[in-house]
């Protein structure tokens, strides 16, 4: 099949606003046919008039996750590319979370795109072309703490795209993996609203986790070293367009510093360097009695 040939047609979730709003409307100015969804379609009139077909898709609704497909498929004979963008943090301390927390933030940052994998790989094998990108995270290979429930996803969506590489590729289909480090969107005000002001034995390490949050996307040194949702798109389009495109891609400074940093650094080293940047004031032995 030559590329003139494959189905132009792009899935992307979570475009309401941040990075999957920038990608949408960055591929739409292309030779790409955009179909943009978001839990609530009404946030999505500016990808309309900017030439996006719009439609609802909740990534932990498998109803709305098959119409979308058969939306797509019945208009463009495939997905050609699926962008698994839609994702959320949800920090605390793992003893403050409740279990239905925990499944939410594994359903929506993982289970929602490998279950939309399994809706569109039929249609890319038929085609014999194809596209995955998974949005990851610098949260997928280095942690911070108060963030295991995030970082589980993330950890968890780079090791699916990885074994999946493996399975599709005889297919001609390609599995790329996004890394964004810090970008500016409504990320962080999800995060902080996630983060409970509890009294219990976390407290203190919540508050510190609330302002650590605030300094790494206000502060002047991360604020130089991180980028906006187009910095994104902008490595998307790249890699879709690449020939031969990598396995993976980090975005902006911030990611590439932090991965090289934590690449050259033993466990116990990145620990200690956590535990200087989170120190609590009180002990949370004395605490918690
Ligand atoms: P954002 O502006 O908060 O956008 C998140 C998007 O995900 C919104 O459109 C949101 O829709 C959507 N979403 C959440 N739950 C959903 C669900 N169940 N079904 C469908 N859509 C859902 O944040 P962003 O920075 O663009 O985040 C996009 C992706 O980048 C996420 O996967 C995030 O983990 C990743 N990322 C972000 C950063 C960063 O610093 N910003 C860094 C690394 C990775 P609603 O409007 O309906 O809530």
């Amino acid at each position: 099949m030559t590329p003139k040939d494959h189905s132009r047609a792009v899935l992307i979730t979570g475009c309401s606003s941040g990075i999957g709003h920038a990608i949408a409307l960055r591929l739409a100015k292309g030779a790409w046919k955009v179909y943009a969804t978001a839990r609530k379609p009404e946030t999505l009139k500016e990808l309309a008039d900017a030439g996006c077909r719009t439609l609802a898709l909740d990534v932990t609704d498998e109803a709305s996750m098959l119409r979308a497909v058969n939306q797509v498929e019945a208009e463009a004979g495939a997905v050609g590319v699926l962008i698994n963008n839609a994702g959320y943090g949800q920090a605390g301390a793992i003893e403050t979370l409740s279990m239905n927390l925990i499944r939410k933030q594994f359903d929506t940052n993982l289970f929602g795109p490998l279950r939309l994998t399994q809706l569109v790989l039929p249609g890319m094998r038929r085609a014999g072309w194809g596209k995955i990108v998974n949005i990851t995270s610098i949260g997928g290979k280095l942690v911070f703490p108060g963030g295991a429930a995030y970082h589980g996803s993330k950890f968890a969506l780079e090791a699916f795209s990885d074994s999946l590489r493996f399975e599709v590729r005889p297919f001609g289909i390609d599995v790329i993996v996004i890394e964004p480090g810090l970008i500016h969107s409504k990320f962080p005000d999800t995060l902080l609203a996630s983060l409970e002001t509890d009294s219990g034995p976390y407290a203190d390490f919540h508050a510190i986790m609330n302002r650590k949050t605030r300094e790494m996307y206000h502060d002047r040194l991360p604020t130089m070293l991180s980028g906006g949702p187009d910095s994104v798109a902008v490595v998307v389009e790249k890699a879709l367009n690449a020939r031969r495109p990598k396995s993976r891609y980090s975005v902006t400074a911030s990611a590439k510093l932090l991965l090289a940093v934590r690449s050259m650094m033993t466990d116990r080293g990145w620990d200690l360097v956590m535990r200087s940047q989170y120190r609590r004031e009180k002990s949370p032995k004395k605490q918690a009695k």
